[in-house]
Protein backbone atom coordinates (compact mmCIF):
# COMPACT_ATOMS: atom_id res chain seq x y z
CA UNK A 1 0.00 0.00 0.00
CA UNK A 2 1.52 3.48 -0.98
CA UNK A 3 1.69 5.65 1.85
CA UNK A 4 -0.80 8.85 1.47
CA UNK A 5 0.58 11.65 0.74
CA UNK A 6 -0.50 14.46 3.02
CA UNK A 7 -0.38 17.42 1.45
CA UNK A 8 -3.41 16.28 -0.30
CA UNK A 9 -5.18 17.19 2.73
CA UNK A 10 -4.69 20.39 2.59
CA UNK A 11 -6.52 21.18 -0.72
CA UNK A 12 -10.30 21.18 -1.56
CA UNK A 13 -11.61 17.84 -2.48
CA UNK A 14 -12.77 18.95 -5.72
CA UNK A 15 -12.95 22.05 -7.29
CA UNK A 16 -15.08 23.10 -10.53
CA UNK A 17 -13.20 24.83 -13.05
CA UNK A 18 -15.72 25.22 -16.27
CA UNK A 19 -13.05 26.72 -18.33
CA UNK A 20 -10.48 23.87 -17.62
CA UNK A 21 -13.53 21.24 -18.36
CA UNK A 22 -14.57 23.12 -21.93
CA UNK A 23 -11.13 22.82 -23.18
CA UNK A 24 -10.60 19.40 -22.03
CA UNK A 25 -13.54 17.67 -22.43
CA UNK A 26 -13.40 14.72 -24.60
CA UNK A 27 -14.45 11.13 -25.35
CA UNK A 28 -12.64 8.52 -22.96
CA UNK A 29 -12.95 5.18 -21.35
CA UNK A 30 -14.77 4.99 -17.96
CA UNK A 31 -11.90 2.84 -16.68
CA UNK A 32 -13.45 0.42 -14.83
CA UNK A 33 -10.84 -2.32 -16.29
CA UNK A 34 -7.84 -1.69 -18.07
CA UNK A 35 -7.51 -2.67 -20.53
CA UNK A 36 -10.86 -1.29 -21.31
CA UNK A 37 -13.68 -3.90 -22.29
CA UNK A 38 -13.52 -3.11 -26.02
CA UNK A 39 -9.85 -4.34 -26.29
CA UNK A 40 -10.94 -8.06 -25.25
CA UNK A 41 -10.47 -10.54 -27.95
CA UNK A 42 -11.89 -13.51 -29.06
CA UNK A 43 -8.90 -15.69 -28.96
CA UNK A 44 -9.09 -15.75 -25.41
CA UNK A 45 -11.38 -18.81 -24.17
CA UNK A 46 -12.66 -21.08 -21.81
CA UNK A 47 -8.84 -22.84 -21.46
CA UNK A 48 -7.38 -19.44 -20.59
CA UNK A 49 -9.72 -18.29 -17.91
CA UNK A 50 -9.44 -22.16 -16.30
CA UNK A 51 -5.47 -21.47 -16.34
CA UNK A 52 -6.08 -17.93 -14.70
CA UNK A 53 -8.01 -20.05 -11.96
CA UNK A 54 -5.25 -22.63 -11.62
CA UNK A 55 -2.39 -20.02 -11.09
CA UNK A 56 -4.39 -18.39 -8.66
CA UNK A 57 -4.72 -21.80 -6.69
CA UNK A 58 -0.76 -22.02 -7.38
CA UNK A 59 -0.15 -19.08 -5.65
CA UNK A 60 -2.26 -19.98 -2.63
CA UNK A 61 -5.20 -18.46 -3.32
CA UNK A 62 -4.70 -15.64 -1.05
CA UNK A 63 -7.37 -13.02 -2.34
CA UNK A 64 -11.14 -13.93 -0.91
CA UNK A 65 -13.61 -13.62 -3.53
CA UNK A 66 -16.18 -10.68 -5.08
CA UNK A 67 -18.94 -12.44 -6.85
CA UNK A 68 -21.10 -10.74 -9.65
CA UNK A 69 -24.43 -12.07 -10.95
CA UNK A 70 -26.56 -10.52 -13.86
CA UNK A 71 -29.85 -10.53 -13.94
CA UNK A 72 -30.63 -9.02 -17.65
CA UNK A 73 -34.62 -8.61 -17.14
CA UNK A 74 -36.41 -5.55 -16.88
CA UNK A 75 -39.89 -4.82 -17.00
CA UNK A 76 -40.00 -1.20 -18.73
CA UNK A 77 -37.90 0.60 -21.12
CA UNK A 78 -35.52 3.70 -20.06
CA UNK A 79 -35.17 5.16 -23.18
CA UNK A 80 -31.55 6.64 -21.85
CA UNK A 81 -30.50 2.96 -20.69
CA UNK A 82 -26.83 1.92 -21.95
CA UNK A 83 -26.69 -1.08 -19.81
CA UNK A 84 -27.18 -4.67 -21.10
CA UNK A 85 -30.85 -5.59 -20.29
CA UNK A 86 -34.00 -7.59 -21.60
CA UNK A 87 -37.18 -5.79 -21.74
CA UNK A 88 -40.47 -8.35 -21.09
CA UNK A 89 -42.75 -8.93 -19.28
CA UNK A 90 -42.47 -12.43 -19.84
CA UNK A 91 -41.72 -14.01 -16.56
CA UNK A 92 -41.35 -17.48 -17.42
CA UNK A 93 -37.89 -16.30 -19.22
CA UNK A 94 -36.52 -15.63 -15.97
CA UNK A 95 -37.00 -19.47 -15.05
CA UNK A 96 -35.47 -20.38 -17.92
CA UNK A 97 -32.50 -18.21 -17.39
CA UNK A 98 -32.32 -19.24 -13.94
CA UNK A 99 -31.87 -22.85 -14.18
CA UNK A 100 -28.89 -22.09 -16.72
CA UNK A 101 -27.43 -19.70 -14.40
CA UNK A 102 -27.18 -22.22 -11.82
CA UNK A 103 -25.65 -24.44 -13.97
CA UNK A 104 -22.85 -21.55 -14.67
CA UNK A 105 -22.74 -21.30 -10.86
CA UNK A 106 -22.11 -25.31 -10.50
CA UNK A 107 -19.59 -25.16 -12.38
CA UNK A 108 -17.57 -22.17 -11.33
CA UNK A 109 -18.32 -23.30 -7.54
CA UNK A 110 -16.36 -26.75 -8.31
CA UNK A 111 -13.49 -24.04 -10.21
CA UNK A 112 -13.24 -22.59 -6.83
CA UNK A 113 -13.49 -25.23 -4.29
CA UNK A 114 -11.47 -24.68 -1.21
CA UNK A 115 -11.08 -21.23 -2.36
CA UNK A 116 -14.59 -20.28 -2.02
CA UNK A 117 -14.56 -17.41 0.64
CA UNK A 118 -16.82 -14.66 -0.43
CA UNK A 119 -16.58 -10.97 0.61
CA UNK A 120 -18.46 -8.98 -1.72
CA UNK A 121 -21.40 -9.97 -3.72
CA UNK A 122 -23.47 -8.08 -6.22
CA UNK A 123 -26.41 -8.18 -7.81
CA UNK A 124 -26.73 -5.89 -11.02
CA UNK A 125 -28.45 -5.59 -14.15
CA UNK A 126 -30.84 -5.14 -15.93
CA UNK A 127 -32.95 -5.38 -12.70
CA UNK A 128 -32.39 -7.90 -10.33
CA UNK A 129 -35.07 -7.63 -8.27
CA UNK A 130 -37.04 -8.61 -11.42
CA UNK A 131 -37.33 -12.33 -9.65
CA UNK A 132 -39.69 -12.59 -6.98
CA UNK A 133 -38.90 -13.26 -3.47
CA UNK A 134 -39.02 -17.44 -4.14
CA UNK A 135 -36.82 -16.88 -7.21
CA UNK A 136 -34.17 -14.71 -5.52
CA UNK A 137 -34.29 -17.08 -1.92
CA UNK A 138 -33.69 -20.56 -4.22
CA UNK A 139 -30.52 -18.46 -6.17
CA UNK A 140 -28.83 -17.25 -2.89
CA UNK A 141 -29.29 -20.89 -1.56
CA UNK A 142 -27.82 -22.58 -4.77
CA UNK A 143 -24.76 -20.08 -4.70
CA UNK A 144 -23.93 -20.60 -0.95
CA UNK A 145 -23.93 -24.08 -1.34
CA UNK A 146 -20.78 -23.69 -3.71
CA UNK A 147 -19.59 -20.16 -1.99
CA UNK A 148 -18.30 -19.52 2.09
CA UNK A 149 -19.90 -15.93 2.68
CA UNK A 150 -17.73 -13.76 5.00
CA UNK A 151 -20.00 -12.74 8.15
CA UNK A 152 -22.60 -9.49 7.58
CA UNK A 153 -20.23 -7.19 9.64
CA UNK A 154 -17.31 -8.39 7.20
CA UNK A 155 -18.71 -8.60 3.78
CA UNK A 156 -20.61 -6.24 1.53
CA UNK A 157 -23.65 -7.88 -0.33
CA UNK A 158 -25.20 -5.27 -2.30
CA UNK A 159 -27.83 -5.13 -4.89
CA UNK A 160 -29.44 -2.95 -7.36
CA UNK A 161 -33.23 -1.60 -7.03
CA UNK A 162 -35.64 -0.32 -9.10
CA UNK A 163 -37.89 1.06 -6.34
CA UNK A 164 -40.88 0.25 -8.42
CA UNK A 165 -40.67 -3.38 -8.35
CA UNK A 166 -40.49 -3.49 -4.76
CA UNK A 167 -42.46 -2.84 -1.48
CA UNK A 168 -41.20 -2.33 2.04
CA UNK A 169 -42.17 -6.39 2.52
CA UNK A 170 -39.71 -7.05 -0.30
CA UNK A 171 -37.48 -4.47 0.86
CA UNK A 172 -37.17 -6.40 4.78
CA UNK A 173 -36.97 -10.16 3.28
CA UNK A 174 -33.63 -9.02 0.58
CA UNK A 175 -32.31 -7.79 4.09
CA UNK A 176 -32.85 -11.22 5.68
CA UNK A 177 -32.15 -13.12 2.95
CA UNK A 178 -28.01 -11.44 2.81
CA UNK A 179 -27.97 -8.20 1.26
CA UNK A 180 -26.46 -5.22 3.31
CA UNK A 181 -26.37 -2.79 0.91
CA UNK A 182 -28.45 -1.42 -2.03
CA UNK A 183 -28.56 1.11 -4.46
CA UNK A 184 -31.44 2.92 -5.76
CA UNK A 185 -31.96 4.09 -9.58
CA UNK A 186 -33.69 7.43 -9.02
CA UNK A 187 -32.26 9.35 -12.12
CA UNK A 188 -34.74 12.42 -11.61
CA UNK A 189 -37.49 13.35 -9.29
CA UNK A 190 -38.97 15.65 -11.89
CA UNK A 191 -42.07 14.30 -13.27
CA UNK A 192 -41.60 15.65 -16.67
CA UNK A 193 -37.94 14.65 -16.94
CA UNK A 194 -38.96 11.05 -16.00
CA UNK A 195 -42.24 11.05 -18.55
CA UNK A 196 -39.58 12.06 -21.46
CA UNK A 197 -37.47 8.64 -20.63
CA UNK A 198 -39.99 6.84 -19.97
CA UNK A 199 -39.49 6.08 -16.14
CA UNK A 200 -42.09 7.10 -13.94
CA UNK A 201 -41.29 6.84 -10.54
CA UNK A 202 -43.58 8.62 -8.30
CA UNK A 203 -41.48 10.57 -5.53
CA UNK A 204 -43.32 8.86 -2.38
CA UNK A 205 -42.26 5.09 -3.77
CA UNK A 206 -38.96 5.77 -3.59
CA UNK A 207 -38.82 7.74 -0.50
CA UNK A 208 -41.07 4.65 1.06
CA UNK A 209 -38.05 2.08 -0.24
CA UNK A 210 -35.18 4.30 1.49
CA UNK A 211 -37.59 4.68 4.52
CA UNK A 212 -37.91 0.61 4.23
CA UNK A 213 -34.39 -0.11 3.74
CA UNK A 214 -33.31 1.78 6.80
CA UNK A 215 -35.63 0.41 9.05
CA UNK A 216 -34.36 -3.30 7.65
CA UNK A 217 -30.92 -2.55 8.58
CA UNK A 218 -29.55 -1.99 5.13
CA UNK A 219 -25.46 -0.43 6.41
CA UNK A 220 -25.93 1.48 3.19
CA UNK A 221 -28.38 3.03 1.04
CA UNK A 222 -26.77 4.38 -2.22
CA UNK A 223 -28.94 6.70 -5.10
CA UNK A 224 -28.57 6.92 -8.66
CA UNK A 225 -29.23 10.10 -10.41
CA UNK A 226 -28.20 11.39 -14.14
CA UNK A 227 -27.90 14.84 -15.39
CA UNK A 228 -28.05 15.65 -18.99
CA UNK A 229 -31.37 14.01 -19.49
CA UNK A 230 -34.90 15.87 -21.70
CA UNK A 231 -36.49 17.91 -20.35
CA UNK A 232 -33.70 18.75 -17.62
CA UNK A 233 -32.74 22.62 -16.09
CA UNK A 234 -31.05 24.12 -13.33
CA UNK A 235 -34.30 24.80 -11.71
CA UNK A 236 -35.21 20.70 -11.63
CA UNK A 237 -32.35 19.16 -10.86
CA UNK A 238 -31.89 22.32 -7.65
CA UNK A 239 -35.50 20.78 -6.89
CA UNK A 240 -34.15 17.04 -7.26
CA UNK A 241 -30.98 17.75 -5.26
CA UNK A 242 -32.75 19.06 -2.14
CA UNK A 243 -35.08 15.86 -2.23
CA UNK A 244 -31.69 13.61 -2.67
CA UNK A 245 -30.27 15.54 0.40
CA UNK A 246 -33.51 15.47 2.65
CA UNK A 247 -33.74 11.83 1.62
CA UNK A 248 -29.97 11.47 3.49
CA UNK A 249 -28.44 8.48 1.20
CA UNK A 250 -24.98 7.15 2.20
CA UNK A 251 -24.00 7.32 -1.17
CA UNK A 252 -25.05 9.38 -4.37
CA UNK A 253 -23.69 8.54 -7.95
CA UNK A 254 -24.40 11.12 -10.31
CA UNK A 255 -23.63 9.91 -14.00
CA UNK A 256 -23.21 12.14 -16.78
CA UNK A 257 -26.14 10.83 -19.65
CA UNK A 258 -24.33 10.43 -23.24
CA UNK A 259 -26.47 10.54 -25.70
CA UNK A 260 -25.26 8.12 -28.51
CA UNK A 261 -28.42 7.16 -30.12
CA UNK A 262 -25.96 5.38 -32.92
CA UNK A 263 -25.04 3.14 -30.44
CA UNK A 264 -28.02 2.44 -28.30
CA UNK A 265 -31.34 2.32 -30.17
CA UNK A 266 -33.33 2.96 -27.35
CA UNK A 267 -31.92 6.65 -26.36
CA UNK A 268 -33.69 7.07 -30.28
CA UNK A 269 -36.89 7.72 -28.64
CA UNK A 270 -35.21 10.53 -27.14
CA UNK A 271 -35.87 13.84 -28.28
CA UNK A 272 -33.04 15.79 -29.17
CA UNK A 273 -34.40 19.08 -28.68
CA UNK A 274 -35.28 18.34 -25.22
CA UNK A 275 -31.98 17.82 -24.34
CA UNK A 276 -29.91 20.56 -22.50
CA UNK A 277 -27.37 22.37 -24.14
CA UNK A 278 -23.43 21.44 -22.70
CA UNK A 279 -23.05 24.66 -21.11
CA UNK A 280 -26.37 23.76 -18.96
CA UNK A 281 -24.81 20.51 -18.46
CA UNK A 282 -21.98 21.90 -16.76
CA UNK A 283 -23.89 24.28 -14.65
CA UNK A 284 -25.94 21.37 -13.41
CA UNK A 285 -22.85 19.42 -12.71
CA UNK A 286 -21.46 22.52 -10.94
CA UNK A 287 -24.22 22.73 -8.82
CA UNK A 288 -24.74 19.12 -7.96
CA UNK A 289 -21.05 19.24 -6.39
CA UNK A 290 -21.43 22.36 -4.55
CA UNK A 291 -25.14 20.92 -2.88
CA UNK A 292 -23.88 17.96 -1.79
CA UNK A 293 -20.33 19.11 -0.45
CA UNK A 294 -22.24 21.63 0.95
CA UNK A 295 -24.56 18.94 2.56
CA UNK A 296 -20.92 17.04 3.95
CA UNK A 297 -20.79 14.47 0.78
CA UNK A 298 -17.44 13.45 0.53
CA UNK A 299 -15.90 13.32 -3.73
CA UNK A 300 -14.61 9.80 -3.84
CA UNK A 301 -14.30 10.54 -7.70
CA UNK A 302 -15.84 9.36 -11.29
CA UNK A 303 -19.52 10.59 -10.28
CA UNK A 304 -19.44 9.22 -6.60
CA UNK A 305 -19.98 10.95 -3.45
CA UNK A 306 -20.29 9.34 -0.03
CA UNK A 307 -20.52 10.73 3.39
CA UNK A 308 -16.93 10.83 5.24
CA UNK A 309 -18.30 7.89 7.38
CA UNK A 310 -19.27 5.73 4.94
CA UNK A 311 -17.25 2.51 3.99
CA UNK A 312 -16.06 4.26 0.69
CA UNK A 313 -14.85 7.33 2.33
CA UNK A 314 -13.15 5.31 5.04
CA UNK A 315 -11.65 3.08 2.18
CA UNK A 316 -10.64 6.36 0.28
CA UNK A 317 -8.82 7.69 3.03
CA UNK A 318 -7.10 4.79 3.80
CA UNK A 319 -5.51 4.10 0.43
CA UNK A 320 -7.60 0.71 -0.01
CA UNK A 321 -9.80 1.83 -2.46
CA UNK A 322 -10.50 -0.06 -5.51
CA UNK A 323 -12.56 0.54 -8.60
CA UNK A 324 -14.04 -2.34 -10.84
CA UNK A 325 -17.16 -3.17 -13.24
CA UNK A 326 -19.53 -1.87 -10.49
CA UNK A 327 -17.64 1.47 -9.80
CA UNK A 328 -15.54 1.80 -6.89
CA UNK A 329 -15.48 -0.36 -4.07
CA UNK A 330 -14.07 -1.27 -1.02
CA UNK A 331 -12.33 -4.41 -1.25
CA UNK A 332 -9.26 -3.84 -3.67
CA UNK A 333 -7.64 -7.59 -4.03
CA UNK A 334 -10.63 -9.99 -4.45
CA UNK A 335 -10.65 -11.67 -7.52
CA UNK A 336 -14.06 -11.08 -9.32
CA UNK A 337 -16.43 -13.93 -10.38
CA UNK A 338 -19.23 -13.08 -12.92
CA UNK A 339 -21.93 -15.15 -13.86
CA UNK A 340 -25.02 -15.13 -16.18
CA UNK A 341 -25.16 -13.10 -19.71
CA UNK A 342 -22.35 -10.73 -20.61
CA UNK A 343 -20.68 -10.97 -17.09
CA UNK A 344 -17.44 -9.81 -16.58
CA UNK A 345 -14.92 -11.94 -14.59
CA UNK A 346 -11.47 -10.26 -13.50
CA UNK A 347 -9.26 -13.42 -12.28
CA UNK A 348 -5.63 -13.58 -12.11
CA UNK A 349 -4.11 -10.99 -14.47
CA UNK A 350 -7.08 -11.94 -17.23
CA UNK A 351 -10.39 -10.15 -17.80
CA UNK A 352 -13.02 -12.81 -19.24
CA UNK A 353 -16.63 -12.21 -20.60
CA UNK A 354 -19.73 -14.31 -21.26
CA UNK A 355 -21.96 -14.51 -23.95
CA UNK A 356 -23.79 -11.28 -24.59
CA UNK A 357 -26.70 -13.05 -26.42
CA UNK A 358 -29.08 -15.53 -24.16
CA UNK A 359 -29.05 -18.11 -26.85
CA UNK A 360 -25.38 -18.64 -27.10
CA UNK A 361 -25.01 -18.40 -22.88
CA UNK A 362 -27.58 -21.26 -22.80
CA UNK A 363 -25.63 -23.08 -25.84
CA UNK A 364 -22.80 -23.15 -24.26
CA UNK A 365 -24.04 -24.19 -20.69
CA UNK A 366 -26.14 -27.03 -22.74
CA UNK A 367 -22.64 -28.11 -24.21
CA UNK A 368 -21.27 -28.18 -20.75
CA UNK A 369 -18.88 -25.11 -20.79
CA UNK A 370 -18.24 -22.02 -19.09
CA UNK A 371 -19.77 -19.68 -21.36
CA UNK A 372 -16.70 -17.55 -21.77
CA UNK A 373 -16.56 -15.87 -25.29
CA UNK A 374 -13.86 -13.49 -25.23
CA UNK A 375 -11.08 -11.71 -22.81
CA UNK A 376 -7.60 -10.80 -22.12
CA UNK A 377 -4.69 -11.71 -20.85
CA UNK A 378 -2.74 -8.98 -19.44
CA UNK A 379 0.92 -8.58 -20.23
CA UNK A 380 3.32 -6.96 -17.71
CA UNK A 381 2.63 -3.74 -19.27
CA UNK A 382 -0.96 -4.14 -19.06
CA UNK A 383 -0.64 -4.64 -15.07
CA UNK A 384 1.86 -1.86 -14.74
CA UNK A 385 -0.59 0.51 -16.33
CA UNK A 386 -3.72 -0.85 -14.89
CA UNK A 387 -1.86 -0.64 -10.96
CA UNK A 388 -1.20 3.24 -12.12
CA UNK A 389 -4.60 3.91 -13.54
CA UNK A 390 -6.28 2.14 -10.35
CA UNK A 391 -4.41 4.55 -8.49
CA UNK A 392 -5.06 7.77 -9.90
CA UNK A 393 -8.41 6.90 -10.20
CA UNK A 394 -8.99 5.62 -6.37
CA UNK A 395 -6.28 7.69 -4.88
CA UNK A 396 -6.07 10.80 -7.31
CA UNK A 397 -2.04 10.33 -6.51
CA UNK A 398 0.37 7.81 -7.65
CA UNK A 399 3.78 7.21 -5.74
CA UNK A 400 6.69 6.91 -8.27
CA UNK A 401 8.94 5.57 -5.58
CA UNK A 402 6.54 2.75 -4.53
CA UNK A 403 5.67 1.81 -8.35
CA UNK A 404 9.67 1.74 -8.93
CA UNK A 405 10.66 -0.21 -5.98
CA UNK A 406 7.64 -2.87 -7.08
CA UNK A 407 8.36 -3.13 -10.52
CA UNK A 408 12.01 -3.28 -12.49
CA UNK A 409 11.51 0.12 -14.44
CA UNK A 410 12.77 3.56 -13.89
CA UNK A 411 9.86 5.92 -14.45
CA UNK A 412 11.14 8.71 -16.23
CA UNK A 413 12.66 6.09 -19.25
CA UNK A 414 9.47 3.45 -18.99
CA UNK A 415 7.23 6.35 -19.48
CA UNK A 416 9.16 9.30 -21.38
CA UNK A 417 6.22 9.53 -23.32
CA UNK A 418 3.57 9.83 -20.80
CA UNK A 419 5.79 12.46 -18.60
CA UNK A 420 5.72 15.21 -22.05
CA UNK A 421 1.80 14.81 -22.09
CA UNK A 422 2.09 15.12 -17.89
CA UNK A 423 3.89 18.03 -18.36
CA UNK A 424 1.04 20.01 -20.13
CA UNK A 425 -1.43 18.93 -17.97
CA UNK A 426 0.28 20.40 -14.88
CA UNK A 427 0.88 23.13 -16.70
CA UNK A 428 -2.76 23.53 -17.47
CA UNK A 429 -3.25 23.11 -13.55
CA UNK A 430 -4.57 19.10 -13.57
CA UNK A 431 -1.62 17.53 -11.46
CA UNK A 432 1.32 18.34 -9.89
CA UNK A 433 4.89 16.14 -10.89
CA UNK A 434 7.93 15.77 -8.80
CA UNK A 435 10.33 12.66 -9.21
CA UNK A 436 8.05 10.94 -6.61
CA UNK A 437 5.01 12.08 -6.86
CA UNK A 438 1.93 12.57 -9.46
CA UNK A 439 -0.58 14.31 -7.37
CA UNK A 440 -4.05 15.31 -8.84
CA UNK A 441 -5.08 18.58 -7.84
CA UNK A 442 -8.47 19.48 -6.64
CA UNK A 443 -9.40 20.57 -10.36
CA UNK A 444 -7.42 17.98 -12.01
CA UNK A 445 -9.90 15.50 -10.01
CA UNK A 446 -13.25 16.33 -12.35
CA UNK A 447 -10.94 15.36 -15.46
CA UNK A 448 -9.34 12.59 -13.99
CA UNK A 449 -10.06 10.44 -17.13
CA UNK A 450 -8.12 12.79 -19.14
CA UNK A 451 -4.98 11.97 -17.21
CA UNK A 452 -5.89 8.06 -16.85
CA UNK A 453 -5.92 8.29 -20.68
CA UNK A 454 -2.24 9.72 -20.98
CA UNK A 455 -1.20 6.24 -19.53
CA UNK A 456 -3.26 4.17 -22.01
CA UNK A 457 -1.37 2.51 -23.94
CA UNK A 458 -4.06 1.36 -26.57
CA UNK A 459 -5.46 4.20 -27.08
CA UNK A 460 -2.57 6.44 -27.92
CA UNK A 461 -1.29 4.22 -30.80
CA UNK A 462 -1.72 6.41 -33.32
CA UNK A 463 -3.48 4.77 -36.24
CA UNK A 464 -6.32 4.01 -33.45
CA UNK A 465 -7.00 7.78 -31.80
CA UNK A 466 -9.31 9.26 -34.04
CA UNK A 467 -11.09 6.11 -34.74
CA UNK A 468 -11.44 4.38 -31.05
CA UNK A 469 -12.27 7.67 -29.34
CA UNK A 470 -15.39 8.04 -31.28
CA UNK A 471 -17.24 4.89 -29.08
CA UNK A 472 -16.52 6.24 -25.42
CA UNK A 473 -18.81 8.99 -23.77
CA UNK A 474 -17.39 12.64 -22.80
CA UNK A 475 -15.03 12.62 -19.80
CA UNK A 476 -17.30 15.52 -18.32
S1 LIG B 1 -32.10 1.79 -16.71
FE1 LIG B 1 -32.23 -0.06 -15.47
S2 LIG B 1 -34.43 -0.47 -15.32
FE2 LIG B 1 -34.19 0.97 -17.02
S3 LIG B 1 -34.04 -0.34 -18.84
FE3 LIG B 1 -31.95 0.06 -18.14
S4 LIG B 1 -31.42 -1.64 -16.84
FE4 LIG B 1 -33.66 -1.65 -17.08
Amino acid sequence: MAVPNLAMNAIPAVQFDAELIRKLTQQGPRYTSYPTADRFNGNFGVGDYLQAVNSVRAMGARNPLSLYVHIPFCEHLCYYCACNKIVTKVRSKAEVYLTYLKREIDMQGKLFEGMNTVEQLHFGGGTPTYLNDAQMGDLLAHIRKWFKFATDDAGEYSIEIDPRTVSAARIRTLREQGFNRVSLGVQDFDPDVQKAVNRIQPEEKTLEVIQAARDAGFRSISIDLIYGLPKQNLITMNQTLNKVIAANPDRISIYNYAHMPALFKSQRRISEDELPSGETKLDMLSLCIRRLTEAGYVYIGMDHFAKPDDDLAIAQRHGRLHRNFQGYSTHADAEMVSVGVSAISAVGSTYSQNDKTLEGYYERIEQGELPIVRGTKLSLDDVLRRIIIQMLMCNFELSIRSLELAYPISFATYFQQELAKLKELEALGLLKLDSEWLTVTAKGRLLIRNICMVFDRYLNMPQEIKLERMKYSKTI
